[in-house]
C-alpha cells in the first residue's frame, strides 16, 4: 500500500484535489474533519482538555468550540499543547482507518498542517497543492465570506509555501492553467511505476 499525503495552504484547493483523488478511486482520510470529530467524541481527548481548561469546556457531552477557540486564539504555546493532545489520537484513528482500507493500493491523507504535525513521516509520498497567493486569498474570501485581512492573517500563521514545496515529492498547480484531473492522473501514474 502507498500512503500519499496531500497538503497545501488554506484556499490552495486541497479539498478539491482530494475530491478528484477520491473520484479516481483513492480513499482520502481528511484530517481536518476527523480531528474535529475526535475532539467532539474521544474520551481521551476530552479528559486531557478538561484537565487543561476545566469542566466548562464541555456542556455534558458537547464541546464548547467557541470556548476552546478563545483559549488557543493567539496563544501559540496553548495551541501546541492542544495539538499534542489531539495529534496522537488522530494518528491512532488514521491507523485504524488504514486497517479498514488494507486492500487498497493507494490511500491518501489530506492535512493543511501535514508537515507541522509530523504526519508527513507516516506517508510514503507527499503531494502539495500550490496556488499563487493572490488566487488563494480571493478564493478563501469568497468561500468563507471573510475579509482580506483575516485570510492573510491565517495564511501568515501557516508554513510558507516555499518550505512545503521543498518537502514535497509532487506539486499540483491549481491556477486554472493546467487541468487538475490530468495532474492527479499523472501523480497516480507515477505512484504506480
Ligand atoms: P482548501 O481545502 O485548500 O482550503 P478548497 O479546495 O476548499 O481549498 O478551495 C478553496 C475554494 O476555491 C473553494 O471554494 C473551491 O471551490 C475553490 N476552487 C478550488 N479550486 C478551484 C479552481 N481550480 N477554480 C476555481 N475555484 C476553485
Amino acid at each position: 500500500m502507498i500512503k500519499l499525503g496531500i497538503t497545501g495552504g488554506i484556499g490552495s484547493g486541497k479539498s478539491t484535489v482530494s475530491e478528484i483523488f477520491s473520484l479516481c478511486g483513492v480513499p482520502v482520510y481528511i484530517a481536518d474533519i476527523e480531528s474535529k470529530r475526535l475532539v467532539a467524541t474521544s474520551p481521551i481527548i476530552r479528559e486531557k482538555l478538561i484537565q487543561l481548561f476545566g469542566d466548562e469546556l464541555y456542556d455534558g457531552n458537547v464541546l464548547n468550540k467557541a470556548l476552546l477557540a478563545s483559549h488557543i486564539f493567539n496563544d501559540k504555546e496553548k495551541l501546541e499543547t492542544v495539538n499534542a493532545i489531539i495529534h496522537p489520537e488522530v494518528g491512532k484513528d488514521f491507523n485504524r482507518w488504514l486497517q479498514r482500507h488494507s486492500l487498497c493500493k493507494i490511500v491518501a491523507h489530506e492535512a493543511a498542517i501535514l508537515f507541522e504535525s509530523g504526519f508527513d513521516k507516516m506517508m510514503d509520498k507527499v503531494v502539495m497543492v500550490y496556488t499563487p497567493l493572490e488566487v488563494r486569498i480571493q478564493r478563501t474570501m469568497l468561500r468563507d465570506n471573510l475579509p482580506r485581512e483575516k485570510v492573510v492573517e491565517r495564511i501568515q500563521n501557516q508554513m510558507p509555501d516555499e518550505e512545503k514545496l521543498k518537502l514535497s515529492d509532487f506539486v499540483i498547480v491549481n491556477d486554472n492553467t493546467k487541468s487538475l484531473i490530468e495532474q492527479v492522473t499523472t501523480v497516480l501514474e507515477q505512484l504506480d511505476n
